[in-house]
């Protein structure tokens, strides 16, 4: 009764984001979410899912955790809000700078916060215009980011995503091991034919969350950061999907020791429990903007530094590092590439099993001998299916037809054999209805 009601409500009232209003009409909700403890979901009708995708790619800590709700009462209780413009601020705000100064690799040692990976993204590119007036190169306004990334829905985050349905900027191409090849030099005779001289920034995933989990080739940004260096161009770093252990190291960029002007996180760093995120600067960048900076920068979000929230991430990151998530990350990760590379050779339908960490991808397609693709997408039904079965996943068919998996980093091995058992048992019943 309680989920028909709501689901009447929703229909009436409610505008999802990211989906179909259209379809949101027909449909309805498919699950009114109720309950949430570890890996585990449970909705209106008491149905429970494993959460394969950690919601959105962010519960890293998995759901239900008490001592989260327990640092937002404490904090809510004593000052839920303050203002930390100009010289005021709130001791969770320096202390989880503090913190992040400290896990973040290299000299990323000052953060601005925001409210999420948008907002984040959106004033690394901000800051990195302001960088160049203040040097007084104004003409270094440009952005360059990458086909099939994703950086948000903010206006710059938006124009700097490179996935087609929101694509309204110039990108540089992606070479991905499976997918795509680009090579170093591709992005060195984009950036001569952008002229170096009008180029502020290059922003990037490493690895591509929403456009598929793509993987970069192994060293290639490395070499990307040599030509940054060469030209002059700050290097962005987009960890929003990827930071605070989800790769099986806290920060993506460790695995080939890159080391960003700037990097952009969110989503992890408070596991969803609140809203928030932010832009770590190195030395460099920071000394740069104490040394030149003459007036000030109209740039802040009413919720910069918000005291609960960083309460909460305080205790996210102490949980991340006395649970051993990134260990766990680390080893839970091989389990599923494992149980993905075995459902590629079970079926003909599955290519391109991939994983970093607790980041996974397969594609479908007609026949994995000849990479013939269906006509139609194969991907949202397999998921459709899983859902039903237990198991929510995510599909991505913008270029390609795939499902991606993001499971939070508490998963145990019987979890992760569940999650394939699940979709082994999803595949085989859409195997059957595509095939015919
Ligand atoms: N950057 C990346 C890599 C993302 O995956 C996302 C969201 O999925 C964003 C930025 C945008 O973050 P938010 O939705 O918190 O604004």
């Amino acid at each position: 009764l309680l989920t028909t009601e709501l689901s009447e409500l929703d229909k009436k009232h409610f505008i999802h984001p990211t989906s179909s209003i259209a379809q949101q009409q027909a449909e309805g909700p498919s699950h009114i979410f109720t309950e949430g403890k570890g890996v585990y979901l449970t909705d209106s009708n008491g149905h429970k899912v494993i959460d394969g995708m950690s919601s959105l790619w962010n519960v890293n800590i998995g759901h239900g955790v008490k001592e989260m709700a327990e640092a937002a009462y404490e904090q809510m209780s004593k000052l839920a809000f303050t203002s930390n413009f100009s010289t005021f601020s709130n001791e969770p705000a320096i202390r989880l700078a503090e913190k992040l100064s400290k896990i973040l690799p290299g000299d990323l040692n000052a953060v601005f916060f925001t409210s999420g990976g948008s907002e984040s993204n959106d004033t690394a590119f901000k800051l990195a215009r302001h960088y160049w007036i203040l040097k007084g190169q104004p003409e270094r306004q440009k952005i360059i980011s990458r086909k099939m990334s994703y950086h948000g829905v903010a206006m710059g985050a938006t124009s700097a995503t490179g996935l087609k349905p929101f694509r309204d900027f110039t990108n540089a191409n992606a070479p991905h091991f499976h997918y795509v090849n680009s090579s170093v030099e591709e992005f060195r005779t984009l950036i001569e034919e952008e002229g170096p001289e009008t180029i502020a920034a290059f922003i990037t995933e490493i690895v591509q969350g929403a456009g598929g989990v793509n993987l970069p080739p192994e060293g290639y940004f490395k070499e990307i950061r040599k030509i940054c260096d060469e030209y002059g161009i700050l290097m962005i770093i987009d960890e929003v999907i990827t930071g605070f252990g989800r790769t099986g190291k806290y920060f993506a960029i460790e695995h080939d020791a890159i080391q960003p002007d700037m990097l952009c996180f969110a989503k992890g760093v408070t596991s969803g429990y609140a809203q928030l995120g932010g832009v770590a600067l190195n030395n460099r960048l920071h000394n740069d903007f104490k040394t030149l900076s003459k007036g000030t920068l109209l740039h802040g979000y009413t919720y910069s530094g918000h005291p609960v929230a960083c309460n909460v991430a305080l205790k996210n990151i102490e949980i991340i590092e006395r649970d051993g998530l990134i260990e766990n990350a680390e080893k839970m990760g091989e389990v599923l590439y494992k149980g993905l590379k075995y459902l590629e050779g079970k079926h003909e339908i599955v290519t391109n099993a991939r994983g970093f960490g607790l980041l996974g991808g397969i594609d479908i397609v007609k026949d994995s001998q000849s990479g013939e693709r269906f006509d139609e997408y194969v991907s949202p039904l397999i998921v459709k299916e899983a859902a039903k079965l237990g198991l929510i996943l995510r599909t991505v068919t913008y270029d390609h037809d795939s499902i991606v998996f993001s499971p939070p980093l508490i998963i145990n091995e019987a979890e992760v054999e569940q999650m394939i058992n699940i979709l082994d048992q999803a595949i085989v019943n859409i195997k059957g209805e595509v095939l015919k």
